[in-house]
């Protein structure tokens, strides 16, 4: 597999954290060769501590780019790629990754604040990062190669009481993504949704607002996934021959059955 992702370069948003941060390790750890890492998201110190997590564990083979970016900021990632250095702009893989859940409350109560980050972040950013690199996919001589990664989640195929604006903009994830991919059909762009269902990271402290203690309390008696379960799921995905798409995963602890 090592070899297909040689000399690629690839975008991770949300790769200060959790699954992001894995997946950027991960595909060092995979194809150590000529790699291209552009990690994102808005805390920058955290993503160059996690360009020399990776520089540590596989030497200087795989390059990384830590670049700060909020996705909910649709002028950022207009002139996202238009910012990066011109030798970092050739962008074989999109792994939509950064996303949020703001507070658990029954739909009448929920903050208007609330709905908006949730959908700026997770609905709105990945669509206009999708296009964004779409449009540098399609400016390929060779015929427009490519990958884009959307991480959904269960709570988009069921939804759960106190999560009905989170399970929305999940939905709108998967609904996006299955129209993607029947516009793009037969072309050389791979159009693919991959839906954790638990896992252990920040996602449940952004959740309750910093709330350790709260966030804790989600995962007691039960054994949730690791970040690492995910990212090991995202880059065998992306290291498929060409011809072959692995479209649609849904990846869960066995408890949450
Ligand atoms: P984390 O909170 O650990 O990671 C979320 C990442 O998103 C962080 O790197 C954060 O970085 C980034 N992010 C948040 N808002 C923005 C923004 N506006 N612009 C750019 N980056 C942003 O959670 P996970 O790793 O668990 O979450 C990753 C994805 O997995 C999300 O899409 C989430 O919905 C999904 N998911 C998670 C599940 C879970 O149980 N953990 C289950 C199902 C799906 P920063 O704060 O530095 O910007």
């Amino acid at each position: 597999m090592g070899k297909r992702l040689d000399g690629k370069t690839i975008v991770i948003t949300g790769a200060s954290s959790g699954i992001g941060r894995s997946t950027a390790l991960e595909f060092a750890r995979t194809s150590p060769k000529n790699l291209r890492l552009i990690l994102t998201a808005r805390r920058i110190d955290t993503l160059k501590e996690v360009a020399a997590d990776i520089k540590k564990e596989v030497g200087e083979g795989v390059k990384v780019l830590p670049f700060k970016l909020d996705v909910s900021q649709p002028d950022e990632v207009r002139s996202f790629v238009g910012n990066l250095p011109e030798e970092w702009r050739n962008i074989d893989v999109l792994v939509n990754n950064a996303g949020l859940v703001k507070g658990v409350a029954k739909a009448p109560e929920i903050e208007e604040a609330d709905v908006n980050v949730m959908f700026a972040t997770n609905v709105t950013g990945l669509i206009n990062m999708t296009q964004a690199v779409l449009a540098i996919f399609k400016k390929r001589p060779e015929g427009g190669a490519g990958d884009i990664i959307n991480i959904g989640s269960i709570a988009g195929r069921e939804p759960y009481q106190g999560g009905s604006i989170y399970c929305a903009t999940k939905a709108a994830v998967r609904s996006f993504t299955d129209a993607l991919r029947k516009e793009l059909v037969a072309t050389r762009i791979r159009v693919i949704e991959i839906d954790p269902g638990q896992v252990e990271t920040e996602f449940s402290v952004v959740r309750f607002y910093g709330d350790k203690s709260k966030a804790d309390a989600v995962y007691a008696g039960c054994e949730p996934l690791t970040p690492d379960d995910i990212a090991e799921v995202i880059v065998f995905t992306a290291g498929r021959r060409e011809n072959v798409i692995v479209a649609d995963t849904l990846i869960f602890p066995n408890h949450q059955a």
